[in-house]
């Protein structure tokens, strides 16, 4: 172990006890019920707490997912999976469980990152990391795809096929000069040898009551783009110049009821100027000042719809003073496309582990998800876990510095994505 890592509870590592047996020799094993996975998932309830408090005092920001990285290939090593390999992506890891029935491929994946963010929760677990903290969940999906890996790999003798585990770091990195997590692991192979049928993942969700389980089939996270905006003036010595500053600011309120026009009302798009930069005494005005702002879409229509307007706008807004503008957009995250027929026919593994009234269709999102790419090269499902609790005072949103889950969300979420990927694989190994 690096000397520099943060130590790893040895309790983590006990390779639990067989939580099932396994079939008896030459009897055809009947695939995982979902009272099987229920009560293999319950008596995981301490572990499952355990490791996410673990990853949620050690946080690690996008692409130094290091320690996390060695205690997801521990695990999975000690689980006796077939093949585990590390260092994808910088820090993803990718297991292999090959059940013992032919069968097809399936894939899970989990996100280990962090956030710079500092934790003012003041729980016993809180980060021991200043200024870095778990504001996302991805400490929960870290614990729970392990819960899913541990369950499943107890029920190998009735598995017809193989779950694929994908560990990926860095999802929150996405920018307009570094790749997402997701991209590169697919760039480096991660959905290659062997390619999965369908990929799933999960992420919690404060804005849903634990217990809960929301879906949207179809276009379900926006896509983002982000854009830089130069605005320059006319600085003529001795004479009355074009001043950036004043162009700058007609062009930001310009840019404001944007939505609003020529937009089909009934597409969300939203729009975010997220900085300006530009001069620095108090007496004169810049050459140029810089924008920097965001867009979220969910179709590609509306993408370059939005891109011309705000070319369009920012024409009319500088030429009213002479000024002059440059503008590029780098794209972040592509829309995440639920594949409609795999939500449609998992559906019924969600409500038989979640309960059916706790399973409910939700509205589409803006907050992009590097899932996407995933999602745009093999069907993909992912939905969201309920992680808030009213009663308690689980309330704040992600990628705020009180972000909490209810840790019973963890067991659900090992049920749920347990017996989805099970069901997957029994249903997907008796078609031709
Ligand atoms: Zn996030
Ligand atoms: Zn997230």
């Amino acid at each position: 172990m690096s000397p520099r890592l943060a130590p790893i509870a040895a309790s983590l590592f006990l390779c639990a006890t067989p939580l099932l047996p396994g079939s008896a020799a030459g009897a055809e094993a009947l695939p995982p019920s979902a009272a099987q996975i229920a009560s293999a998932t319950e008596a995981l309830r301490p572990r499952l707490v355990e490791l996410r408090r673990d990853f949620h005092r050690h946080p690690e920001l996008a692409y130094h997912e290091e320690r996390t990285a060695q205690v997801v290939a521990e695990r999975l090593r000690a689980l006796g999976f077939d093949e585990v390999r590390t260092n994808i992506a910088r820090h993803g890891v990718v297991g292999l469980l090959k059940g013992t029935r032919p069968g097809p491929v399936v894939a899970v994946r989990a996100d280990m990152d962090a956030l710079p963010l500092s934790e003012t929760n003041t729980l016993p677990y809180c980060s021991a990391v200043p200024g870095v903290m778990h504001a996302c969940g991805h400490d929960a999906h870290t614990a729970i795809a392990l819960g899913v890996a541990e369950v499943l790999s107890r029920m190998r003798s009735q598995l017809p096929g193989t779950v694929k585990f994908l560990f990926q770091p860095a999802e929150e990195a996405g920018t307009s000069t570094e790749p997402d997590g997701a991209t590169l692991m697919i760039r480096e192979g991660a959905l290659e040898n062997p390619r999965p049928l369908a990929i799933f993942a999960l992420h919690t969700a404060p804005e849903l009551e634990v217990g809960t389980v929301g879906y949207h089939p179809g276009p379900a996270q926006a896509a983002i783009d982000t854009f830089q905006l130069t605005v320059r003036g006319k600085v003529a010595p001795g004479q009355q110049g074009c001043d950036a500053i004043v162009a700058a600011a007609q062009c930001v309120n310009a840019l404001q009821p944007i939505k609003g026009r020529r937009l089909d009302t009934l597409e969300p798009v939203t729009l975010t100027i997220g900085a300006i930069h530009g001069g620095n005494r108090p007496f004169s005005s810049p050459a140029e000042v810089q924008i920097e702002g965001s867009v979220r879409t969910f179709s590609e229509g509306a993408r370059i719809r939005v891109m011309d307007l705000l070319r369009e706008t920012l024409a009319e807004a500088t030429a009213t003073c002479g000024a002059t503008f440059d503008l590029q957009f780098h794209p972040v995250t592509a829309v995440v496309v639920n594949d409609p027929k795999l939500v449609q026919e998992s559906l019924p593994s969600l409500r038989q582990a979640a309960g059916a009234t706790h399973v409910i269709e939700i509205p589409r999102r803006m907050g992009g998800e590097d899932f996407s790419c995933y999602a745009h090269t093999v069907p993909g499902f992912l939905f969201r876990l309920g992680s808030g609790n009213w009663a308690k005072g689980i309330i704040a949103d992600a990628h705020t510095p009180a972000f909490d889950i209810d840790e019973d969300c963890l067991v659900v979420g090992v049920k749920v994505m347990s017996g989805t990927v099970a069901d997957f694989l029994v249903r997907h190994s008796r078609r031709p």
